[in-house]
C-alpha cells in the first residue's frame, strides 16, 4: 500500500530542545491509527508539523504528492490540499442549529472567493443531511448547538471538518469528556470514517485506544519507540517502562 503522509526524518528544535528527533511515520490512505506517547512525547509538535504550524528543521513531509516541509504552504493551503485537524475542544457556533454549522462549514469550504456570491442549492443541502448522519447526528439537525451534549459536540465539529473532504483527519483526544456510550459511538464513528480517508487519533486513554483496534504508534522523545497492534506495543518492555510504567 502507497502511504498518503510520510514523514521522513524529521527534526523539531525549540530553543536548543529537540522536541521531534529523527521523527519518521507512514500513513496509508484509508487506515486508522493511534498515536500515544507520554507528555511531552511529541505528539502535538507532530500535528502541528503535519498541519503546516511548525516547520520542521530537517527532513521532509510528504502528503500524497505534495511535499509540505519544502514549498512553505501556509496552514490554510495545507488544509485546502486535504488535512483536516479537530482540537481537544470543540469549536462550534453555539447559538447555531446543528444544520447551520454544517451549512456553515460547507460554505467556508468553498474558498474564501467563491463564499461571497455562494448560496446553498438542493446539493447542499443534502450534503449537510448527509454529514450530520456521518456523525450521528441526523435526528438533531434543527437543534441549537449550544444544547447538545459535550459529546454531539465534539461529533459536529467532526462534521463541519468533513464539509471539507478531507483525505487526513486529526483527531486530538476525542473521547476525553464523553460518556460510556458516546465514546463507543465515537469508536464506530473513527473506524467508519477511516474507510475512505487516513484518520490519525492522539489519545491518553488505552482503554478507548484498544478498542479502536488499530495500528499503534508510540511516541517518545520524538521519535517513534514501537508500532504495532496494542497488544503488542503494550507487551514492549520499552514502552512499558516509558509510558505504562508510569
Ligand atoms: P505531547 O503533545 O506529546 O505532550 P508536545 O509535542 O507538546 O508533546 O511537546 C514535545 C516537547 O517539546 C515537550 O518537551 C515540550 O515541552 C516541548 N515544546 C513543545 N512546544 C514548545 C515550544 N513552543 N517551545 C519550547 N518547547 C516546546
Amino acid at each position: 500500500m502507497s502511504s498518503l503522509l510520510e514523514v521522513s526524518g524529521v527534526c523539531v528544535t525549540f530553543d536548543g530542545f529537540r522536541a521531534i528527533n529523527n521523527l519518521s511515520f507512514q500513513i496509508g490512505p484509508a487506515e486508522l491509527r493511534a498515536v500515544i506517547g507520554p507528555n511531552g512525547a511529541g505528539k502535538t509538535t507532530f500535528m502541528d508539523i503535519v498541519t503546516g504550524k511548525t516547520r520542521p528543521d530537517a527532513g521532509r513531509v510528504l502528503f500524497g504528492e505534495k511535499s509540505i516541509s519544502l514549498l512553505r504552504r501556509s496552514e490554510a493551503e495545507i488544509a485546502r490540499i486535504g488535512v483536516g485537524r479537530k482540537f481537544q475542544r470543540p469549536t462550534v457556533f453555539e447559538d447555531q442549529s446543528v444544520a447551520d454549522n454544517l451549512m456553515t462549514a460547507l460554505k467556508a469550504a468553498r474558498g474564501p472567493w467563491k463564499v461571497l456570491f455562494w448560496r446553498p442549492g438542493p446539493a447542499d443541502h443534502a450534503r449537510v443531511l448527509e454529514l450530520a448522519d456521518q456523525v450521528g447526528l441526523a435526528a438533531h439537525l434543527a437543534r441549537k448547538s449550544g444544547e447538545l451534549s459535550h459529546g454531539q459536540k465534539q461529533w459536529l465539529e467532526i462534521g463541519m471538518l468533513l464539509a471539507q473532504e478531507p483525505r487526513l483527519l486529526l483527531v486530538d483526544e476525542p473521547a476525553a469528556g464523553m460518556t460510556l456510550a458516546e465514546r463507543e459511538q465515537t469508536t464506530a464513528m473513527l473506524v467508519d470514517l477511516a474507510k475512505t480517508r487516513a484518520v490519525v487519533v492522539v489519545e491518553h486513554d488505552m482503554e478507548f485506544v484498544r478498542r479502536l483496534n488499530c495500528k499503534v504508534t508510540v511516541l517518545h522523545e520524538g521519535s517513534v519507540l514501537a508500532e504495532g497492534s496494542i497488544d503488542h506495543v503494550t507487551a514492549d518492555p520499552q514502552v512499558v517502562e516509558v509510558y505504562l510504567g508510569r
